[in-house]
């Protein structure tokens, strides 16, 4: 079967003169890579460092460190293998209470799980759609026991730092910042990911930045970051005979994929540039109708913007369900809200705490709410193209 490309369209040929088309599919947020990556691959393979070490491992870990401002980083093969880690360097073990985001998606809490600990779910609060202060009070209150609080940035909002880190604090426990979605993100002008104790980051297909799968440790405490590199390379003692005092993980990044990162990393603050510029393309866009609100951004912060979202007004008569099959039906991605983990039935026996008394905020937003494609490549006009469907849902 015969294809040419002409911009924007995929043209099939089915038979003599018969030709089928399809517009390019433009998605929620897909890899972006722009010849750097290459070239850093080319060299590991020049140099036979396909192995989950080498040259490149460290060096990623050093440029993401010094982006952050934090001392040390742990490159590693997921931002859930870097969660898992921190818990680990914690030392939460079986039946320890972990305070966690409630609306997040699920990677924030399931380490809290392999280690057999209890997650305790808190609501988020509407002007963030990040962790309630309120509810965390509420939290430590009925569980001061707690052993960690894991907080998110979600869809790359910071967090109300200075409270939660007030909160955490005051009751001597420490936080683990889920920076997956927030790379490059600002609160008050620090990185987020730079202000718990251990702060995580994702490199997943979809993220800001990606390695296609990965993520990083990091924290200002060089003695843990060491000690989260012996447990991601399967904790072998420091012996020439292979011996182990105590269970390890195969949890370190690839060298080849460390290339990836270190050729995204050029690319990060252009993609930040990027994904600014399509939230307020949106948001102008939308700014004359009441039944749309776009997702909050934090006053004390910068956000990443990796994802813009919306949500819709109840009185509106749309569904978040209508707007995405109107999309899809034009072959464009988008995707609803993270379903909120107390609404899990994985999760359903855990205790949660809701920011308001009347109901949760974080179900509100689940309810009312949807991603928008926000992948950095979406020209001008795949921007009024989805603009155009999703005013035409609410008759605009
Ligand atoms: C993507 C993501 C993770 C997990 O990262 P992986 O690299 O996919 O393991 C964790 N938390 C949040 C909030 C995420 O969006």
């Amino acid at each position: 079967m015969e294809t040419a490309d002409v911009p924007g369209r995929s043209v099939r040929r089915l038979g003599k003169g018969v030709f089928e088309m399809e517009r390019k599919r433009i998605y929620l947020a897909s890899p972006t890579m722009h010849g750097w990556e290459q070239k850093f691959v080319q060299e590991v393979f020049d140099s036979n460092w396909v192995a989950p070490v080498g040259p490149d491992v460290n060096a990623f870990e050093k440029e993401v460190a010094a982006f952050a401002g934090i001392g040390y980083a742990a490159a590693v093969s997921a931002g859930t293998a870097a969660i898992h880690l921190a818990l680990k360097l914690l030392g939460i073990g079986e039946g320890d209470v972990v305070i966690c985001s409630d609306l997040t998606f699920s990677a924030s809490c399931n380490p809290i799980c392999y280690e057999k600990a209890t997650p305790v779910f808190v609501d988020c609060e509407p002007g963030t759609w990040d962790m309630s202060p309120d509810a965390l009070r509420r939290a430590l209150k009925k569980y001061p026991q707690a052993k960690a609080v894991i907080c998110v940035h979600l869809y790359g909002t910071p967090a109300r730092l200075d409270e939660i880190m007030d909160i955490c604090r005051e009751a001597g426990i420490p936080m683990i910042e889920d920076a997956a979605e927030s790379l490059s993100s600002t609160y008050k002008g620090k990185q987020t990911g730079t202000f718990g104790r251990f702060g995580i980051y994702s490199f997943n297909g979809n993220k800001i930045i990606t390695t296609s799968s990965g993520g990083m440790l990091v924290s200002d405490d060089k003695e843990a970051i060491d000690r989260a590199r012996f447990l991601a390379t399967q904790a072998r003692d420091p012996a020439r005979h292979y011996q182990h005092s105590q269970i390890g993980y195969n949890y370190r990044m690839s060298n080849v994929l460390a290339g990836i990162g270190r050729g995204q990393m050029k690319s990060l603050v252009l993609h930040r540039e990027l994904k600014q510029a399509i939230y307020r393309t949106y948001q102008e866009a939308f700014a004359d109708m009441e039944e749309i609100t776009m997702n909050p951004m934090n006053p004390d912060g910068e956000a990443n913007y990796w994802l813009s979202c919306m949500t819709i007004a109840p009185s509106a008569g749309v569904t978040p369900d209508h707007v995405i099959d109107a999309l899809e039906a034009e072959n464009i991605e988008s995707r609803p809200i993270w379903k909120p983990m107390h609404m899990q039935p994985v999760f359903a026996g855990c205790d949660f705490f809701s920011h308001r008394e009347d109901g949760s905020v974080g179900e509100d937003v689940f309810a009312r709410g949807l991603c928008l494609p926000s992948d950095v490549k979406n020209t001008k006009e795949d921007m009024e193209r989805i603009i155009g469907i999703v005013r035409g849902v609410f008759g605009k």
